[in-house]
């Protein structure tokens, strides 16, 4: 290969958390790295920015616990790295109907996974949160000590500044438009829409909701990968009950399953303000979006009114924020070698299905060790493959129900 400014051993394309965690990891191991990112880095325009995000290894499917755990670990390494915090911990709470498949499908796999679990019924909740959450009679909560908040803004900067340290080489405003096999130099070329080309032995796709555009273009497989616009939401804590419901307290990360899938976090990036948001959001194109809010329905505002005990004021979210997922059927990731002309030497990581940040070290650890070994220990890859889309449509079999709801487009 000729042109040694532009020559690398790994092209990581895409700037999230997935690209800053596999680009740090490249590094980390002597490889020369090249990250791109199309908008400027630490934008808000894709799924990695904001203020926080559950860390919780509780899962109805059983092969995402030993990632999370292997992940929590990776991210107190790294934040001990860079010397400053990323990562604050609290226990995890999962509530719901007690005969909920999904929550059963917990519970089954926290046994298989060893994590140790509190099963609480109503009257011990209320104890347990001096009156300050409340379950209905025939709901159960789920206390595991693994949980707690991740600044995702501040945690890719964190893993672009350790790349950086480790001699990668970050460009942003660099949209990647045409990635191919270069059979007279060899290795892998990427072109970027400005006209410059950067020739990798190896290139990593971490494109998040533009990953099946970029996909489909560079080789004409089309990924189930369908972005979806998502909404945070933050609610105002009623005068005098702020600190029962921050982290500094214990107040924990929280889910609670059944009909909608809500999820938050305690007070902590907003004074006074506590996060409750639903999983779910409506399909949009990534590079035309309405930035519309998702609506709040009646049952969100009886949840929290209830959950809450009166003390949130679940009138109206004081603040929204929006952010995009990008689903696939099944809501398990998509982690593969690309294939075809490119073989081994191009590995695709996306569709995380809005769940995917607590485990950006571990999947940066996968994803180096795939296209730099041609393998990855200690990961169940079956269930991130192609192929299992080629077998069914819908992708891995569940006996639970599907946690995101997908929404009509609201009206502007
Ligand atoms: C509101 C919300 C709440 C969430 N809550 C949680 C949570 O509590 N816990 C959890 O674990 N996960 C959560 N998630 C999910 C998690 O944030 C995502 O799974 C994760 O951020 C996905 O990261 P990514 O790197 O794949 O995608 P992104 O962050 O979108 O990164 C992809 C990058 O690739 C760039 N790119 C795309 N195409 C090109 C191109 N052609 N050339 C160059 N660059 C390109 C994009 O601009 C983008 O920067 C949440 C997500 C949202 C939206």
């Amino acid at each position: 290969m000729e042109n040694s400014g532009n020559q690398f051993d790994v092209i990581v394309i895409g700037a999230g958390i997935m690209g800053s965690c596999t680009a740090y990891q490249a590094a980390k191991r002597g490889h020369k790295v090249l990250l791109l990112e199309q908008f400027d880095f630490l934008h808000h325009c894709g799924s990695s920015h904001g203020e926080s995000r559950t860390i919780r290894a509780t899962y109805p499917e059983h092969y995402y616990s030993s990632m999370v755990i292997e992940s929590s670990r990776l991210w107190e390494e790294a934040q001990s790295e860079v010397g400053y915090q990323v990562y604050f911990k609290t226990t995890h709470f999962d509530v719901g109907p007690a005969e909920d498949k999904s929550l059963q499908s917990v519970i089954a796999s926290c046994q298989t996974n060893s994590i140790p679990l509190r099963i609480l019924d109503c009257e011990q909740v209320e104890k347990e949160f001096s009156g300050k959450f409340n379950l209905p009679e025939d709901w159960i909560g789920l206390s595991t000590d693994l949980g707690g908040v991740i600044k995702p803004t501040k945690a890719v900067s964190m893993f672009q500044t350790l790349a950086l340290k480790r001699g990668a080489l970050l460009r942003d405003n660099m949209e990647v438009k045409e990635i191919k096999r270069d059979d007279v130099k060899g290795g892998i070329k990427v072109i970027a829409v400005t006209g410059e080309e950067f020739w990798g032995k190896k290139s990593v796709v971490t494109a998040g909701a533009w990953t099946n555009k970029l996909v489909k273009t560079v080789s004409g497989l089309e990924l189930p990968v369908q972005p979806l616009s998502t909404t945070v939401h933050y609610w105002r804590i009623k005068e005098g009950y702020e600190k029962d419901y921050s982290i500094s307290c214990g107040f924990p990360t929280f889910a609670s399953y059944g009909e909608q899938y809500l999820y938050g976090t305690p007070s902590l990036e907003f004074p006074g303000l506590i996060k409750i948001a639903v999983h779910g959001g409506y399909p949009c194109d990534p590079d035309k979006r309405s930035w519309a809010p998702i609506l709040i329905n009646k049952p969100v505002n009886e949840w929290i009114e209830g959950r809450f005990c009166g003390f949130v004021d679940s009138s109206k979210p004081v603040i929204t924020q929006s952010c995009m997922y990008s689903m696939t059927p099944d809501g398990d990731f998509v982690i593969d070698f690309l294939g075809g002309e490119f073989g081994r030497d191009v590995v695709v990581g996306g569709g995380f299905s809005g769940h995917g940040f607590k485990m950006g070290p571990v999947i940066g650890r996968i994803l180096a060790d795939l296209v730099l070994e041609g393998d990855a220990e200690g990961v169940e890859l079956r269930h991130f493959r192609f192929g299992r889309f080629v077998e069914n449509p819908k992708g891995n079999l569940k006996e639970f129900e599907d946690q995101v709801s997908i929404y009509m487009q609201p009206d502007e």
